[in-house]
Formats: C-alpha cells, sequence, structure tokens
C-alpha cells in the first residue's frame, strides 16, 4: 500500500469564480429550467456535477500545445502529433479525428450497419444506440445480470455475458452482427469496468464466428485502473500498458476526447482495417470535415494529444478516481443508496430506493436531481427513464432497472472541501425526501429527450 493518500498531483495556477445564489434565485432557476438541470444557467450553479464530459481543467502543457496550433485546411502539424499519440497509447493504425464522440459513433455506425443489423453491447449509451438505429441496427444488451442490480458486488459488472451473445448469434446468425460494441468503463451502469478476462473471452468467441469488437473507449484510462486494482495478475503493471492491452483485444474504436483525454471538445474514430478506414475518411468530410482535421481546430487536436499522455499517469488516475470514492464513501455512511461498487466518473444515486413513493413514470431521478439543485446549487441529471427514452418501433416508454441520479466528478476541478459540501446538501435532502413529489412532462422533444424535456411538479 503507497502511503499517501490520493491527493492531487498537481497544484492551482488559475481560478474560476463562482456565482453564490440564495435559496429562493435556485427555485426560480429550476422552474424556469421545467426541472430539467441541462437547461439551468450554468452561471446558476455552485459545483457543476451534470457530466464530466468536456468539463475538466486542462494542464499548463496542454494550454502551451493550445499555442503550437497549425490552423491548416488539410495535413496540419497537429493532426500528426495526434496521430501519433492514438499509435503509441492505443496502438490503432488508422485515426480519423471528429468533433467529438458522436461523431465517431455516427461514422462507424454508417460504414459497418446495414438495415436490419444486429448490434449487442454491455448496456446501452444514449448518443451510441441512436446512430446505430438510424443506421438501421437493432441494440441488444448483452451485459452481465448484475450490471442491473445497483448494489451486487460484482468487481466487473461492465463484463458481458457471453451466452446472452450466443443466444443472439443462434437467433439472428452470425452474419447480422456487424460488431459488438464494448464500453470501457460502462457510462450507463454507474461507471462499472470490464475485466481483461471477459475481453479476451469476447475476442475469442467473436473471432470464431467472424464478428468484429468496436469499442467505445471513452474512458479507458479509468477501466484500467480497476484492472489493476481488482485483477488477478495486473497489480505490477503501468495504467498505460493495461490501456494498450484492452485496445488489442479490439478492431477499433470510438473515443470521446471530452472525458479521459482532458480536453474540452474532441474525439476521433481509430480502425485497424484499411478499406473501411478508407470508408470512413470519405465519408468524415460530409459530416465532420477533411479527414485531417474532422471538425477541430489544430489547436485541439495538440491538446488532446497531450491529454492522452497524461490521462494514462499513474498519480492522475489515482487521484481522479480517489476523489470519486471519497465522495462515494462519504454519502456510505450517510446511508444514501448509491450504485456499489462505486465506479470511475461518479456517484451514482439510486432513486427508486431514494424515493420509494414515486413510481417511475412520476420520474423520481429526475425529481431528485431537481431537489439537489435546489438545496445547494449543486447540478446533478438523471439517468433513468427519461434518458433511456422510447423503443423505436413501438412508441413505448424504455423502463430501465436502474433509475439513476448521476453526480459526475470534472477531473481536476473541485476539492475536497467541494466534496464535503456535496454529500452535506444529499444528506439534507435524504432527510426531507417524504416530502419530494413526482414530475410529469410537458414537453418531450423527438430525439435524446433527456437534454432538452420539461416538466412540472405533480
Ligand atoms: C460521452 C460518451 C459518448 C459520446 O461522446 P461525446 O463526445 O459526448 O459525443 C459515447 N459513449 C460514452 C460511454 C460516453 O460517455
Amino acid at each position: 500500500m503507497p502511503k499517501r493518500s490520493w491527493a492531487e498531483p498537481f497544484k492551482i495556477k488559475m481560478v474560476e469564480l463562482l456565482k453564490m445564489t440564495t435559496p429562493k434565485q435556485r427555485k426560480d432557476a429550476i422552474k424556469k429550467a421545467g426541472y430539467n438541470t441541462f437547461l439551468l444557467k450554468s452561471e446558476d450553479v455552485y459545483i457543476d456535477l451534470l457530466t464530466d464530459s468536456g468539463t475538466s481543467a486542462m494542464s499548463d502543457r496542454q494550454w502551451a500545445g493550445m499555442m503550437l496550433g497549425d490552423e491548416a485546411y488539410a495535413g496540419s502539424k497537429n493532426f500528426y502529433t495526434l496521430e501519433k499519440a492514438v499509435k503509441k497509447y492505443y496502438g490503432f493504425k488508422y485515426m480519423i479525428p471528429t468533433h467529438q464522440g458522436r461523431g465517431a459513433e455516427n461514422l462507424l455506425s454508417q460504414i459497418m450497419i446495414k438495415q436490419g443489423d444486429i448490434v449487442p453491447g454491455n448496456m446501452y449509451f444514449t448518443t451510441t444506440r441512436l446512430h446505430q438505429e438510424m443506421a438501421g441496427g437493432t441494440f441488444y444488451d448483452v451485459i452481465i445480470d448484475e450490471a442491473h442490480d445497483s448494489t451486487n458486488p460484482h468487481p466487473f459488472k461492465g463484463n458481458i455475458d457471453l451466452n446472452k451473445l450466443d443466444d443472439l448469434v443462434k437467433k439472428f446468425g452470425a452474419e447480422k452482427i456487424p460488431y459488438v460494441c464494448v464500453a470501457t468503463t460502462v457510462n450507463m451502469a454507474g461507471g462499472q469496468p470490464v475485466s481483461m478476462e471477459n475481453l479476451k473471452a469476447l475476442r475469442a468467441y467473436t473471432h470464431k464466428h467472424g464478428i468484429k469488437v468496436m469499442l467505445d473507449m471513452t474512458r479507458i484510462a479509468e477501466n484500467a485502473y480497476f484492472i489493476k486494482e481488482r485483477e488477478a495478475g495486473y497489480s505490477r503493471r503501468s495504467i498505460a500498458s493495461i490501456v494498450k492491452e484492452i485496445c488489442d483485444q479490439t478492431d477499433g474504436a470510438t473515443f470521446s476526447g471530452k472525458k479521459d483525454a482532458l480536453v474540452n471538445i474532441g474525439g476521433f474514430l481509430a480502425l485497424n482495417d484499411e478499406k473501411k478506414y478508407e470508408e470512413a475518411s470519405n465519408l468524415v468530410v460530409v459530416f465532420e470535415g477533411l479527414h485531417t482535421y474532422g471538425g477541430l481546430a489544430g489547436r485541439d487536436m495538440e491538446a488532446m494529444a497531450i491529454g492522452i499522455e497524461e490521462s494514462v499517469d499513474e498519480n492522475h488516475i489515482r487521484a481522479r478516481i480517489g476523489q470519486v470514492i471519497y465522495l462515494g464513501e462519504a454519502l456510505l455512511d450517510l446511508n444514501i443508496p448509491i450504485v456499489t461498487p462505486i465506479g470511475g466518473h461518479g456517484i451514482f444515486i439510486d432513486a427508486k430506493k431514494f424515493l420509494p413513493h414515486l413510481e417511475q413514470l412520476q420520474f423520481p431521478a429526475q425529481a431528485l436531481a431537481a431537489e439537489i439543485y435546489e438545496d445547494s446549487g449543486v447540478r446533478t441529471m438523471e439517468r433513468g427513464i427519461v434518458s433511456a427514452g422510447r423503443n423505436a418501433k413501438t412508441g413505448d416508454h424504455y423502463y430501465p432497472e436502474l433509475e439513476l441520479v448521476r453526480l459526475t466528478i470534472p477531473r481536476r476541478v473541485y476539492t475536497q472541501a467541494h466534496m464535503d459540501v456535496i454529500a452535506e446538501s444529499v444528506e439534507r435532502v435524504y432527510k426531507k425526501r417524504h416530502k419530494i413529489t413526482g414530475l410529469e412532462m410537458v414537453y418531450e422533444p423527438t430525439y435524446l429527450r433527456f437534454f432538452q424535456a420539461k416538466f412540472k411538479k405533480l
């Protein structure tokens, strides 16, 4: 055991001042936002746990990299720096930058999925599934059952159930399955990791059936940390080498640089197959821009390349996850029902257990997120029935087993004292939980409704 605590391997060079709001201001603000934390103004938020996406603090090295931006339309120097980083740390042969992760998901879905195809994955992610559906595919969840149980202690709740996958292969035929989509770590399950053993078993199974494996590698360094901590044979391995080994089990990946890679915008599609790369590098011109910038400024590519290197630093990842675990343990000490084991990028409160008097159609997680904001100005988000959306064919709501409020921790942004304030606020709301009422949806957008839906109190 290292003697030093998880304390941050950096010091603070610049600060951003925050507006402190009154209870009355917050009550008005959340009502005006239709009880949807996505529709709040950021200046009305004290501690912003809406997402860890694009909200990290860049290092001085990354900021210095921004000044090296080569803003040429074609063949920017920064593209080659990024390509080099992707080869070095992830091992993929080809890389196409995109404006963010979903741009890569669009390209991958368009080049791989045909009408009527089946795409299995370890739990859905909102934008990923939508792009698969828009390309004519149908998503099937093949995550292990333990992932749907918020307190099951399984150390790798992101694992794929190979029996579920085998059932799909038997039912539809391997030729209907272009690839299996594997996420590291699984966001919707509460930031739960996949084990290397499971990835290797998946590789062997899919190889036998001629099915590709595509990685949603958004939080791969965080997954690698859990493998190092929990999986036999990995405790002495470097995070960087584990990250590389994960990539080696796959044929390509979509990446949102806005998470692990510590930048505010950016992503890429990585592939090993030359033919598929050619198709994607042609298609990217339609949606994002030329294949050497993909909707990014040169400076963004430079900052992402530096962020990729920083993301696999042992002390960085230990402090990052250490802070998340610190908050999770504070909430567990207060008997707050959260998803356990504690995940990599945030704490997920079990809203069904927190507000057992509400039905799922009264949107308990949405209501709880609004309540926490009103209490303290801490902004969280819903990951339950609103996020799950509706079945594209039947029009019915999906009723996910997990009805969660996500407290996502931006990287290198908040302090331990902020974590204490968050825990105190959740405790206050917990004490008055019996008084919290449900919500009614009064406006529902067609796509990814959680972003823009509006509610009123019942
Ligand atoms: C954020 C995220 C994406 C999409 O990336 P964006 O950069 O937001 O477009 C895909 N998959 C997972 C698991 C994510 O967390």
